[in-house]
């Protein structure tokens, strides 16, 4: 069937949440966060992308303000009685591991992710960290997706296992760190834990890909052929919050992928560089701060310093 020309080219479905964050180098309290959040603020450098999710009566038009400045199409955000879904998380000097203070579902707990036909339609496709449940609902609307994407957190893994293991059957890309590819398969060791993944990952994952995320020390990217793709994380001086680095690294990936259409696992490959791009600039100011405000310039710079970084 055609696209129709206002058609969506990358849609996420999320979290939109007030973070409490706490950093050895600072804090910042009710920050705009949540998955969708800085998934669709990296992602609106490459394309357009449009948002599914949930906020409650107290979301601000100061941060909606955020979505419509990087002209995210922000339609599918419903406002539902109630409170945001807010999250605390605290960081160590390991900046690589944080603890949740709090987590409340709130609006999340009855939310209803209800795709408008062009939402329906959109050919990449995103099930950003939200209850596994929910992402099996999106699952069941998407008509004729190009790439399906998906991400999760230890939250999801400890109760909604079974949902998730359903979810991972559907999905072409499952992106995940390394704690959580610890815990979903009870293997230490990486390799062996991304081989029990892609045995549960259903026939649209044997073609597509997992990625493993490695926190500062980079990501290794498992594909369809079985060889094994490192990408470094690229050096940066100055950390002050890793939240959200994880979902601005999809967002960048799923963003150039939806822009340059091309599905080789050399372009996996570049993908992975964007994202990981997206990632360091996400971690350094609090919140999605540092992703409101890019230049094009910006990337570019810093995505040569990585080719140069890794290039010999
Ligand atoms: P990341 O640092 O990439 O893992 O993402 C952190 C973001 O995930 C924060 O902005 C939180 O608001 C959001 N988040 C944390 N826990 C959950 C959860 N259980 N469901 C949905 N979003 C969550």
């Amino acid at each position: 069937m055609r696209k129709i020309s206002n058609g969506v080219p990358l849609l996420v479905v999320g979290s939109v949440a007030f973070d409490s964050i706490k950093t050895p180098f600072g804090k910042a309290n009710k920050t705009l966060g949540g998955s969708a959040s800085y998934f669709s603020l990296a992602a609106s450098y490459f394309v357009r992308p449009a948002v599914v999710a949930v906020v409650g009566e107290d979301f601000r038009s100061a941060d909606e303000k955020k979505f419509l400045d990087r002209k995210i199409n922000i339609q599918g955000l419903q406002k539902a009685k109630g409170k945001t879904f807010s999250w605390g998380g605290e960081y160590s000097f390991d900046l690589n591991s944080r603890v949740t203070k709090f987590l409340h579902l709130n609006v999340f707990e009855k939310f209803n992710p209800l795709l408008s036909p062009n939402h329906k339609n959109a050919d990449y496709i995103f099930l950003g960290n939200i209850a596994p449940k929910l992402q099996l609902n999106v699952l069941k609307q998407i008509k004729n997706p190009k790439l399906i994407g998906l991400d999760t957190i230890d939250f999801w893994i400890n109760t909604q296992k079974k949902a998730l293991l359903q979810v991972l059957k559907l999905v072409n890309v499952f992106v995940i760190n390394e704690e959580e590819a610890r815990e979903l398969t009870k293997e230490h060791n990486l390799l062996k834990a991304a081989k029990g993944i892609k045995g549960i990952m259903g026939i649209m994952g044997k073609k597509g890909l997992l990625i493993i995320k490695r926190g500062e020390y980079g990501l290794l990217m498992f594909n369809r052929d079985s060889s094994i793709f490192h990408l470094p994380g690229f050096p940066l001086e100055d950390v002050v919050d890793p939240t959200g680095a994880g979902d601005s690294f999809a967002g960048g990936m799923f963003g150039y992928l939806a822009k340059t259409r091309d599905l080789s696992t050399n372009n996996f490959k570049k993908a992975c560089a964007v994202g990981s791009t997206m990632a360091s600039f996400c971690v350094e100011d609090f919140g999605t701060k540092r992703l409101e405000s890019l230049k094009a310039g910006d990337i570019a710079k810093r995505l040569k310093a990585f080719k140069n970084l890794t290039d010999f």
